[in-house]
């Protein structure tokens, strides 16, 4: 099945040859004709599946204009989780339609307001952006009145960083009539629910079963105690020759620590997290694509919209606090079928949150531990009552709030933070806390 079949016009599909695209992913061949046909549709796929071509195409191909001078009306809004991820899809989306004449623009917070409004003055037809923002703009005269195709990209991500509030104010102020493509890398209850409030007879479009992790990717943990993972990062990085990886760690503070532990081992490496600026990380994402740094320390936020081509290595320094987190993270890697290895270091309690994890993905993350990095038998978990894998899950799904604390020694964070999620967990079903996943 080529793309030409799927009744993608030729402007299309010269930029498409041009950029390799022998033929479309599974998610783009039941997609696109979808849109093409004016249907709602929800699709739930995995990372790097080529979600942006399949709500882009033809969402490109359907507000098309013949003359660049015809008169111009707002008629594509795409909201995402991020600015990073904005940006790659305002990026992409511009590639596309560079033998159209289309305008497209991007707005993103950290960015001056005013030029962004003096932009929106010059014959846009589609703009993207994080909810937030553009909610700000649309109290500042951004007129939503005649959308036709409204994207949510990444909808389980902006409804775990709390925009629910956003996108339900944002959903109003389009025309009763549009269309809308909810696409979601994971399958969440909250994701459910805001697609009957803004789909209308949505197809439903499931490439792959939910929450598992890309086939390509070779999945391995290295059991380690928490004051070796940083050598051992830094030995494996340096005796396995790594050029390009990306690092994982929970908190921005913990990032902070490890890259300034691995700028010491002499590694060049770089740092993104919630607290650099928007020039800064993207500044870095370039020295990093262009090779000019190895590693690169990210949080979850980070992890989301990252498209490194050929990216052959992720590492979780630290596991994430929430299972589905790790698979965005390992989805940076093995990218449109390639392949990819994604290693875990697993300190003495982490060996049980794995557990949770290995459950929603269905696979068993293989165990072993490097020469020399041996963990020690004499530590164990700090409390005695250790909880069994079943209630563990339980409490992962109670998603407990992200610490806001400062770094401290590992192992008194991690029990701290033990503490924090046991005492959420008992004795009644608390009622579930919103993550703060914005503060990361
Ligand atoms: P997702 O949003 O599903 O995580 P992306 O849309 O970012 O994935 O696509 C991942 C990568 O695959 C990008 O580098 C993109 O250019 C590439 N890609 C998309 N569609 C195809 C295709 N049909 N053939 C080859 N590569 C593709
Ligand atoms: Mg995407």
């Amino acid at each position: 099945m080529s793309f030409e079949k799927l009744g993608v016009i030729k402007e299309l599909l010269e930029v498409i040859k041009e950029l390799g695209y022998n033929e479309p992913t599974p998610i783009q061949k039941r997609a696109i004709p979808l849109v093409l046909a004016k249907n709602d549709v929800f699709a739930t796929a995995q990372t790097g599946t080529g979600k942006t071509a399949a709500f882009g195409l033809p969402m490109l191909q359907r507000l098309r204009k013949a003359h660049l001078d015809e008169k111009r009306e707002i008629k594509g809004l795409i909201i995402s989780p991020t600015r990073e991820l904005s940006i790659q899809i305002y990026e992409e989306l511009q590639n596309y339609a560079k033998n159209m004449h289309l305008g497209i623009s991007v707005l993103i917070g950290g960015k001056d307001i005013k030029h962004q409004k003096k932009l929106l003055k010059q014959n846009i037809d589609i703009v993207i952006g994080t909810p937030g923002r553009i909610l700000e703009h649309t109290q500042k005269g951004l007129d939503l009145s005649h959308i036709e195709i409204f994207v949510l990209d990444e909808a389980d991500r902006m409804l775990d960083m709390g925009f629910v509030k956003e996108i339900k104010k944002i959903h109003p102020l389009l025309p009763k009539r549009h269309q809308t493509l909810l696409f979601s890398a994971t399958y969440s209850d909250k994701v459910r629910k805001l697609s009957k409030l803004i789909l209308t007879k949505p197809e439903f479009v499931e490439v792959a079963k939910k929450n598992s992790t890309v086939e390509a990717i070779n999945q391995v943990a290295y059991l380690v105690d928490a004051d070796k993972k940083a050598p051992l990062l830094a030995y494996i990085i340096g005796s396995r020759n790594f050029k390009q990886v990306l690092v994982f760690t929970r908190t921005k503070a913990s990032a902070d620590v490890l890259t300034d532990e691995l700028k010491k081992d002499g590694l060049k490496c770089g740092i993104i997290h919630g607290d650099k600026t928007q020039a800064n990380r993207l500044k870095t994402l370039n020295e990093f694509k262009e090779g000019k740094i190895k590693v690169l320390v990210a949080t979850d936020i980070a992890s989301r919209g990252l498209d490194i081509e050929e990216l052959p290595y992720v590492i979780n320094y630290e596991l994430p606090l929430v299972p589905e987190d790790y698979v965005h993270r390992v989805g940076r890697t093995g990218r449109a079928g390639r392949d990819g290895v994604a290693i875990s270091l697993l300190d003495v309690d982490e060996r049980f949150e794995i557990k949770r994890i290995e459950k929603l993905i269905g696979i068993k993350i293989p165990k072993e531990s490097v020469k020399g990095f041996e963990p020690d038998p004499q530590i164990r978990r700090k409390d005695k009552d250790e909880v069994t894998p079943k209630s563990e899950h339980k409490q992962a799904q109670k998603r407990p709030a992200a610490k806001k604390t400062a770094l401290r020694q590992p192992a008194e964070k991690k029990k701290i933070e033990k503490q924090k999620i046991e005492k959420k967990a008992s004795p009644k079903p608390a009622t579930t806390k919103k993550r703060k996943t914005k503060k990361r």
